[in-house]
């Protein structure tokens, strides 16, 4: 849990964390990339989304 300024209740609230990775490709490299969005708590609104852009690693 973090703390977030939501948008839609205008005060600082627990947001809820999804995270979910993917793979790209981007001048023949292969990259992984974590994606975590913060939702409010108790309007579900969406607040803000991270990505993390690592080198993929094959073991
Ligand atoms: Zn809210």
């Amino acid at each position: 849990m973090t703390n977030e300024l939501c948008p839609n209740c205008r005060v600082l609230t627990d947001a809820v964390v999804s995270m979910f990775e993917k793979e790209i490709k981007e001048k023949g490299e292969v990259y992984n990339v974590i994606s975590r969005s913060y939702n409010c708590s108790m309007c579900n609104t969406f607040i803000r989304c991270e990505n993390i852009k690592s080198k993929y690693k094959k073991d």
